[in-house]
C-alpha cells in the first residue's frame, strides 16, 4: 500500500503503492496507511522532513467511487472526513518540510495530498493532467479542495477547477501558482528532497501561506469587490445553466464563500459538513452510477457474447455520404481504418468526403490537428460510386434514405461484393431490423447500428440486434464501436428500438400539453427546468415536425386498428398538413426562425392552442406537475421496453438516455430516476398520471410487481 523509508539525513519517503492495481487511488485502506505512516513520520524525532512520491506512473488517480457511491452513513462518513481534516493539519503545522514529488497525473483526492503538502514539484510529463473531476459526478473536493485551492490560487483561477472539472497541464499548474517547480521527467524526487534538505539547513519553519502571519488571498477574498462581484457573477451564471438541479457546483461556491470568510480550519469544517451531504445525495449515487461505472461497463464491452475472437478492422464500407454517413466515416478514418464511402454518383460521394474535410479543416485551424494529420485521416477516405470497391470491407454501414425499397437495394448490391463472413449493418432510425434483414441472404450478419446526430461528435451507438441476427455478428460489431471510441448499449428490436421510442415521448408530451392548451412557453421552459437540454416543442422543430407526421402515419399504416392516435399526432398533423409548418428545416414550426434575428414562438400558435386558464387566470397545470410529466412519460416507456425485452438490462437504459439524447445525468437515467423515487412512490405518481392524463402514463406490471414485492433496479 504505502513504502516508508528514511535516508542517512533523516529524510523519509512516503511513497504510494496500491497493491494489485494499475493506480494508486484513495479509499479507507490506503487513507488509513497514509494517515498512520505521516503520523509516524512526525511523532519520529529521527525523521527531520518528507517527501511524499508514488511508484506507479502516476501520482494518484483520486478517489475510489466504489466506496464514495457505497457510503450511506452520515455521520461515520462525516467524523472519517473530519479526522482527515486533522491529519492534513497535523501535516501543515508539524514544523517537519513535506514535500510532494508529482510524476505523473495527479487528481481529486491525491491532488488535495499534494496541497496539503508545503511544496509540490511535477515532471514535465506531457501526459499528466492536474484538476478535481468531482464535480462532474456530482461530489466537491472533500479533502480540502475547496479551501486549500482558492487560498493559493485566487477564487477566480479555482472556478473552472473546482466548479467543471478543468484539468490542466503541470506548466499551467504551476503558472497559476498551484505547484511551485515543473522538473524533468524522472527529477521530481531529487528536487523534491532537495527543499526538504535547503529548508531543513535554512532552518526556517514550513508554512502553509494560510498559516503564514499577514496572509492574504490572491486577488481578494469573498467580502471585498472584486471577490463579491466574482461570486454573484459566478451564482446567477450558474443558476442560468443548471436550474439548479446540479448540487455539488452550488455547494462548491458555499465552500468557497463562507469558508474564504473565515479561517482554515474552520473553512475546513464547513467543506466537511457540504461533502458530507453530497455524498449522500441521490444526485451523486445517480452520476457515478450511471456516468462512471455503467459507462465503463458499457466500454469495456461487458454484455459482449462470450467465445468470438475479437475482431480487428482495417477496411469499413459506407453507404450514403449523406449527413449521417460522412459523420460515421469521419470517425471511422479517425480510428485509423479505411472507409469506402459510396453513393449514387462520385459527385455525391465526394460531397460527403468535402464535409469531413470542411470539419477538420476548422479543427486545424484552431490548432487542434496538423495540416500532415488532416491529409492524413482524408487519405483514409475513399468516396466512390462502384459497389466493386466494397471487396475486401469487414462491415459495410448503410445510412441510406429512410426507404424499405432502397435499403434492401442496396443490401443486395453489396452482399453480392462482400466476403460471405463481412457483417451489413443498417442506421435506420425507425425501421425494424428484422424486416430490413429480409432483403439479406445472410440475416445472421445483419445488424442495426444506430448513430446519432452529428455521427462525428455523438459518443453512442444504439445496437439492434434482428431475430436472426448471430451472437458472432453481435460480438464483431460492438468491437467496430469500440474501436471508433463510441459507447454502445445493446436492444433487441422493436419500432424505434429504444432511443428513438423513449426520446418520442419527451417531444410528444410537449406537444399533448399544447394541445391540452398549456402555454408553450412554459412548456419548453419546463423541460429545461427537467434539466433536458432542449425544450419539447424546440425539439420537435430541430427533428422537424413533419418526421413526427410521417412516423404517426406509418406507424397506423402498419398497426392499422390496433394504432392508438396520439395527441402529438394530431398537434403533427394540424402544423404540416393544415399550416405546412415542418419545423426549423423550413423556417417555420412552432417556432418563427427570422433570417436577422433569434427564433421566437410562432405568435400564430395562441388562435390554434388556445390557452386554457383556471377560473384565477393562472395555467391549469403547475410548473411541477408539467416537469413530471416530461420526466416520468420518458421512465414508464423504458420500463415498458425493459418489460418487452427491447432493452436487455437497466443501466443500458439509463447510459443511453444521457449519451443519446441529454436525459439529465442527475437524475441517473429514466429507471434511475424511477430509483431515486422509490417503486412504490413512482406507482402512486404513475397511477395518479394515468388517471388524469391516460393510459400512456398506467405502470406497467413489472413495475408494480417490484414495487409489491419491495425489489430494486439497483442496490439501495
Ligand atoms: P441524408 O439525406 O443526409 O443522406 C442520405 C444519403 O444517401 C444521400 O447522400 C443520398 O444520396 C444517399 N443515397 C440515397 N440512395 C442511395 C443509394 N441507393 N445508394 C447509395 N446512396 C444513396 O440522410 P441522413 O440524415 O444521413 O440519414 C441517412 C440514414 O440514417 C437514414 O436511414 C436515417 O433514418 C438514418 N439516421 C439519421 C439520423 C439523423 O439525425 N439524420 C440519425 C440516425 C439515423
Amino acid at each position: 500500500m504505502l513504502n516508508y523509508s528514511v535516508d542517512a539525513e533523516g529524510i523519509a519517503t512516503v511513497e504510494f503503492d496500491y497493491p494489485d492495481k494499475s493506480q494508486n487511488i484513495l479509499n479507507a485502506k490506503s487513507m488509513g496507511a497514509y494517515a498512520e505512516t505521516m503520523q509516524k513520520a512526525l511523532a519520529d524525532p529521527a525523521v527531520k522532513g518528507i517527501v511524499v512520491a508514488s511508484a506507479k506512473k502516476d501520482f494518484i488517480a483520486g478517489g475510489d467511487l466504489a466506496e464514495l457511491g457505497a457510503a450511506i452513513d452520515a455521520a461515520a462518513f462525516h467524523a472519517s472526513i473530519s479526522d482527515w481534516h486533522k491529519l492534513m493539519r497535523a501535516i501543515e503545522l508539524g514544523g517537519k518540510p513535506v514535500a510532494a514529488a508529482l510524476n505523473g497525473t495527479t487528481l481529486g483526492g491525491g491532488l488535495e495530498i499534494a496541497l496539503g503538502c508545503h511544496y509540490r514539484v511535477a515532471a514535465d510529463n506531457p501526459k499528466a493532467r492536474f484538476g478535481f473531476p468531482e464535480v462532474t459526478l456530482g461530489l466537491l473536493p472533500g479533502a480540502g479542495g475547496t479551501q486549500r485551492v482558492p487560498r493559493l490560487v485566487g477564487m477566480m483561477a479555482a472556478a473552472p477547477l473546482l466548479m467543471e472539472g478543468k484539468r490542466i497541464k503541470a506548466a499551467e499548474a504551476q503558472k497559476i501558482g498551484m505547484i511551485h517547480a515543473v522538473v524533468k521527467v524522472g527529477d521530481e524526487r531529487t528536487a523534491a528532497r532537495q527543499w526538504v534538505a535547503d529548508t531543513l539547513a535554512a532552518g526556517t519553519k514550513p508554512l502553509q501561506p494560510w498559516d503564514a502571519k499577514g496572509f492574504k488571498i490572491p486577488g481578494g477574498g469573498p467580502n471585498t469587490p472584486n471577490g463579491m462581484q466574482m461570486l454573484m457573477a459566478a451564482n446567477a451564471m450558474l443558476r442560468e445553466k443548471t436550474y439548479d438541479n446540479y448540487p455539488a457546483p452550488r455547494h462548491i461556491l458555499s465552500c468557497v464563500y463562507e469558508g474564504l470568510s473565515t479561517n482554515i480550519d474552520t473553512g475546513l469544517a464547513i467543506e466537511a459538513r457540504y461533502f458530507t451531504n453530497l455524498v449522500m445525495s441521490p444526485v451523486s449515487k445517480n452520476m457515478i452510477r450511471s456516468l462512471f461505472f455503467g459507462m465503463n461497463e458499457a466500454n469495456k464491452l461487458a454484455s459482449r457474447p462470450a467465445g468470438v475472437p475479437p475482431q480487428k478492422y482495417t477496411k469499413i464500407g459506407m453507404l450514403g455520404a449523406g449527413m449521417m454517413g460522412a459523420g460515421i466515416a469521419m470517425s471511422t478514418a479517425t480510428a485509423g481504418i479505411d472507409i469506402v464511402l459510396l453513393d449514387t454518383t462520385q459527385e455525391a460521394a465526394d460531397k460527403g468526403k468535402d464535409y469531413a474535410r470542411k470539419q477538420w479543416n476548422k479543427q486545424a485551424q484552431r490548432g487542434r490537428m496538423t495540416p500532415e494529420a488532416m491529409e492524413a485521416l482524408l487519405a483514409r477516405i475513399h468516396p466512390t460510386a462502384s459497389y466493386a470497391d466494397l471487396a475486401g470491407c469487414e462491415l459495410v454501414i448503410e445510412a441510406v434514405f429512410e426507404k424499405r425499397e432502397i435499403k434492401a437495394d442496396v443490401t443486395r448490391k453489396t452482399e453480392a461484393v462482400i466476403a460471405p463472413d463481412a457483417i451489413f449493418a443498417s442506421n435506420t432510425s425507425t425501421l425494424p431490423i428484422t424486416g430490413l434483414a429480409e432483403a439479406s441472404v445472410r440475416p445472421a450478419n445483419f445488424i442495426g447500428l444506430h448513430f446519432f446526430s452529428p455521427a462525428e461528435k455523438m459518443p453512442l451507438v444504439e445496437i439492434i440486434v434482428g431475430k436472426a441476427t448471430s451472437d458472432a455478428t453481435l460480438a464483431r460489431s460492438m468491437d467496430y464501436v469500440r474501436a471508433i471510441g463510441k459507447t454502445p448499449i445493446v436492444v433487441n428490436d422493436s419500432r424505434g428500438f429504444y432511443t428513438s421510442r423513449v426520446f418520442g415521448t419527451y417531444v410528444s408530451e410537449g406537444m399533448a400539453l399544447l394541445e391540452e392548451g398549456v402555454p408553450p412557453a412554459l412548456i419548453d421552459k419546463a423541460g429545461l427546468i427537467a434539466g433536458m437540454p432542449v425544450g419539447p416543442l424546440a425539439l420537435a422543430d430541430e427533428v422537424s415536425i413533419e418526421l413526427v407526421h410521417k412516423i404517426a402515419q406509418q406507424t397506423r399504416a402498419d398497426l392499422g386498428k390496433a394504432c392508438v392516435e396520439r395527441a402529438a399526432d394530431r398537434v403533427a398533423a394540424k402544423m404540416v398538413a393544415d399550416l405546412g409548418r415542418l419545423g426549423r428545416k423550413s423556417g417555420a414550426g412552432f417556432y418563427d426562425y427570422p433570417a436577422d434575428g433569434p427564433k421566437h414562438l410562432w405568435p400564430g400558435l395562441a388562435e390554434q392552442f388556445p390557452l386554457r386558464v383556471g377560473a384565477d387566470g393562472t395555467a391549469m397545470l403547475s410548473l411541477d406537475e408539467i416537469v413530471e410529466r416530461l420526466i416520468l412519460v420518458q421512465s414508464v416507456e423504458t420500463v415498458r421496453c425493459l418489460e418487452e425485452k427491447v432493452l436487455r438490462a437497466p443501466i443500458d437504459a439509463d447510459v443511453g438516455a444521457i449519451l443519446g439524447w441529454g436525459y439529465p445525468p442527475f437524475r441517473g437515467g429514466p429507471i434511475g430516476w424511477l430509483h431515486t423515487l422509490g417503486l412504490t412512490q413512482a406507482v402512486a405518481t404513475l397511477d395518479r398520471l394515468a388517471e388524469r392524463h391516460g393510459a400512456r402514463f398506467a405502470p406497467p406490471k413489472i413495475l408494480r410487481d417490484m414495487a409489491a414485492r419491495g425489489e430494486r433496479f439497483y442496490p439501495a
